[in-house]
C-alpha cells in the first residue's frame, strides 16, 4: 500500500488568510523556518497494478492538491477516467467534506461514511446533491461506527479485498452548523471515527481529529504500522493565548499534544510502527523547526507530517 499526505494542516491551512499569529505572520515575512501547508487531505493506492487511489478526507484544498499529485491524474484510455475510486469520511466538518464539491464533475466514486455523516449532508446540506448528477450517480456507502468493511477493486465473485477498513469512535462531537434537532437523532459514536486500514498483514491507522474521551484508538495506535494522528494543538489553551478562541483544544474536540494526560504522555509506549502527526494547527509552536516543541516532538518519537509526505506500507 502506498500512502501520500497531500495535505497536513488542520481547518485554515497554514499561513490562514485571515491570521497574523506569530507562526503565521513570520511565515509571510520570510522569517519563518518551516513549511507552508494546506489543509488535511491523505490518499492512498492499496494496489499500484490496478491504478486505484483512495482518498482520506476531502479537503478545502482538494483540487489544488489533486491537480499537483500526478499520480492521481485522469487516464484517457479509462473508462471512469478519474483513478479516484473513492472517499472515506471521518466526519462531517467542513474541513473534512467541503472537498467533495471539487469532485462534482460528472464523476461516479464511492462516498464511505457513517449513517449520521450522510444524513447531516443530504439533509441539511443539499448542495453534496451536485454529486447526483454523474451517471451512474456517486455511490453513499454506510460505514459502522464499530466495524469491519472489506473493499473490493473489481466485482468478481470469490475474489478476496483488496484492503480492510476497520473504523472506530474516536469521541467527537457534530459539527456547529447541524441543527440542534438533526443532532438528537444521530448517534454520537458517528460523530467522528477513526480509520485503520489493514492490507497484507500491515496496518495504518489515521486519526486527524481525536478527542481522547474514548479509549478505542490506543490499541489501534499500538498495533499499527504507520499511524497518522493528531497533531493540531500543541497546548490546550493554544486558541485562547494566540487570542484565535475562547475555547480549549479539548472543548473543540482536540487533545493537545503536550500537558497532563496529553497525547504524547497518551500514546502507547514501545509501539513499533511510524507515528506521525498531521492536521497541525497554523497556531502550532511545532511547525517552527527551531522551536522548542518541534525538537520536543521529535524526541518523543514523533514525526511532522508536510505535504507530499509519503509512505509504503
Ligand atoms: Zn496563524
Amino acid at each position: 500500500m502506498r500512502i501520500k499526505i497531500l495535505g497536513s494542516a488542520a481547518g485554515g491551512g497554514f499561513p490562514q488568510w485571515n491570521c497574523a499569529c506569530a507562526n503565521c505572520r513570520r511565515l509571510r515575512e520570510g522569517t519563518f523556518r518551516g513549511r507552508a501547508r494546506t489543509q488535511t487531505q491523505i490518499a492512498f493506492c492499496p494496489d499500484p497494478d490496478a491504478k486505484v487511489w483512495f482518498l482520506v478526507c476531502a479537503s478545502p484544498d482538494l483540487r489544488a492538491q489533486v491537480l499537483a499529485t500526478l499520480e492521481l491524474a485522469p487516464q484517457p484510455n479509462e473508462e471512469t477516467q478519474s483513478l479516484i475510486a473513492g472517499v472515506f469520511l471521518p466526519s462531517a466538518d467542513v474541513d473534512s467534506v467541503m472537498g467533495l464539491l471539487h469532485l462534482r464533475e460528472f464523476q461516479s466514486f464511492f462516498v464511505f461514511a457513517a449513517a449520521a455523516v450522510q444524513r447531516i449532508l443530504k439533509k441539511e446540506n443539499k448542495i453534496f446533491g451536485v454529486l447526483d448528477r454523474a451517471a451512474p450517480p456517486v455511490q453513499w456507502q454506510v460505514l459502522s461506527s464499530k466495524g469491519r468493511l472489506g473493499c473490493h477493486l473489481s466485482e468478481s465473485p470469490g475474489e478476496a479485498p483488496a484492503f480492510v477498513c476497520v473504523t472506530m469512535p474516536l469521541g467527537g462531537s457534530f459539527p456547529d452548523y447541524v441543527s440542534e434537532e438533526l443532532q438528537r437523532n444521530l448517534s454520537p459514536d458517528e460523530a467522528a471515527v477513526g480509520f485503520m486500514f489493514e492490507q497484507k498483514g500491515k496496518s495504518v491507522f489515521i486519526a486527524p481529529s481525536l478527542s481522547g474521551r474514548t479509549p478505542e484508538w490506543t490499541k489501534a495506535a499500538a498495533s499499527s504500522d504507520l499511524v497518522l494522528i493528531d497533531g493540531t494543538f500543541w497546548s490546550d489553551d493554544e486558541l485562547v493565548k494566540t487570542g484565535r478562541s475562547k475555547k480549549t483544544a479539548r472543548e473543540i474536540g482536540h487533545l493537545p499534544l503536550s500537558g497532563a494526560e496529553g497525547l504524547l504522555e497518551q500514546f502507547p509506549a514501545n509501539t513499533r510502527g511510524r507515528k506521525v502527526l498531521i492536521h497541525i494547527n497554523n497556531t502550532n509552536p511545532i511547525l517552527d523547526e527551531d522551536s522548542p516543541e518541534h525538537r520536543a516532538a521529535l524526541d518523543a518519537g514523533f514525526e511532522i507530517a508536510y505535504d507530499g509526505m509519503e509512505f509504503e506500507l
